[in-house]
């Protein structure tokens, strides 16, 4: 098997030879002809029970060799038999909380996840009943109905850890999903590890340029055909072209993540050092939940940071309109820098009661380190630091 760094190049590129290609082609075609009736039939058939793929694609919502194509090189990067394209990353929990549900179903989930994930889970819109627990409580609370254990690590935004095989050992039968978003292939892989489902939002590290919505789940085949029905019934879809963005982007992502790491590394040791900053939290400071795994269950701490301000909601909010450099945005892992206030944006959803108890504070930031030079970030957000200290 050759090395991630190899594979994130060549995976999914195959049959360029054969094609006599060098760069995938993009099929944006939403029908096929189907000169012969009983051929189409039995592509269509196999298209409606789940396969992956079929002599005909019969119709853009059921197959699309293009999205293929790079679902064949994620489910490679990622360790597992198979993946599963959405139009987004809540499109692709979505499908799996869909893919799970049964008659009075209940999920176990860890907070702090993405505000988002969390409220599709509490709201109950997803059909289930979602309790939240700590990762040590899972194995008593489990049920006959628990149709789902869900946790999300590095957590979003407080880069909190959750071990994956004590979470799997837990949920003894039950399956397990993890919301690898923030680890990327590249620093971890719950599959190895007993996960049941690996969830990314692409949109991030695996797109990593800013310029696609899209989400996956990895998994076995097995559990894969659930998911491409639901994706063909509910049409969750991938687009081709946003599937080709995907894809160009994954030749770079080890070498995005790694320069990312090791800007956020450096970012996180100088804002630990910095006065008006109270707390960093990144992985292996001391700061964050079982941070010992970054250096066990992943291979590094991640590209995220976050830091609490003693100025608390009203220095953030000088920080965020004092950068020049990095884009006070949400979203995350493209090759820019984005700072973003969790409270505020992406975990407004939360009640406050919530967010005080995941430590989403009012002086909260978050990093997404980029990779640029990080001379240069340090220089632009010590500089709008400074405006903050009041
Ligand atoms: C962004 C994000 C999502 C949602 O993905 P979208 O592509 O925005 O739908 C889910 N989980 C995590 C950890 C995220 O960062």
């Amino acid at each position: 098997m050759p090395h991630l760094h190899t594979l994130a190049v060549h995976a999914g590129r195959e049959d360029f030879g054969q094609l006599g290609v060098h760069a995938p082609p993009i099929d944006l075609s939403t029908t096929y002809p189907v000169p012969d009736l009983a051929a189409g039939t039995a592509s269509f058939d196999a298209l409606v029970a789940g396969e992956a793929s079929a002599a005909n694609p019969i119709y853009a919502r059921l197959h699309n060799p293009t999205v293929a194509r790079v679902e064949g090189a994620l489910a490679q990067l990622e360790g597992s038999e198979a993946c599963v394209a959405f139009g987004s990353g809540m499109a692709a929990l979505a499908a799996l909380l869909m893919a799970v549900r049964t008659d009075g179903g209940h999920v176990l989930v860890v907070r702090p996840l993405y505000g988002t994930s969390d409220h599709l889970l509490a709201s109950g819109m997803a059909g289930l009943e979602a309790e939240f627990v700590d990762a040590a409580d899972i194995a008593s609370r489990i049920r006959p109905t628990t149709a789902l254990v869900m946790i999300e690590t590095p957590a979003n935004p407080t880069l909190d850890l959750v071990d994956i095989r004590a979470v799997v050992a837990a949920a003894g039968k039950v399956p397990v999903a993890v919301d690898s978003t923030f680890a990327t292939p590249v620093l971890q892989n719950p599959i190895a590890l007993g996960a049941t489902y690996v969830l990314h939002s692409a949109t991030k590290f695996l797109g990593g340029h800013g310029d696609v919505i899209a989400g996956v789940v990895c998994c076995s085949e097995e559990n894969a055909k659930p998911l491409r029905q639901i994706r063909a019934v509910t049409g969750a879809l991938l687009h081709p072209l946003g599937a080709y963005l995907l894809h160009r982007g994954l030749p770079t992502l080890a070498l995005r993540v790694e320069r990312a790491q090791h800007n956020a590394g450096v970012l996180a040791q100088r804002l630990a050092e910095h006065s008006a900053v109270a707390t960093v939290f990144y992985p292996g400071m001391g700061t964050v939940a079982n941070d010992h795994l970054a250096a066990t269950q992943m291979r590094g701490p991640g590209a995220l940071l976050a830091f609490d301000l003693h100025g608390g909601h009203a220095a953030a909010s000088t920080v965020m309109k004092a950068v020049r450099l990095l884009t006070p945005a949400v979203s995350l892992g493209s090759v820019d820098s984005l700072i973003q206030h969790p409270a505020g944006l992406t975990h407004r959803v939360l009640d406050e009661a919530t967010r005080q108890a995941t430590g989403i504070t009012a002086g909260l930031l978050r990093v997404s380190a980029g990779i640029e030079h990080v001379n240069d970030l340090w220089a632009d957000l010590s500089a709008a630091l400074e405006t903050a200290r009041g």
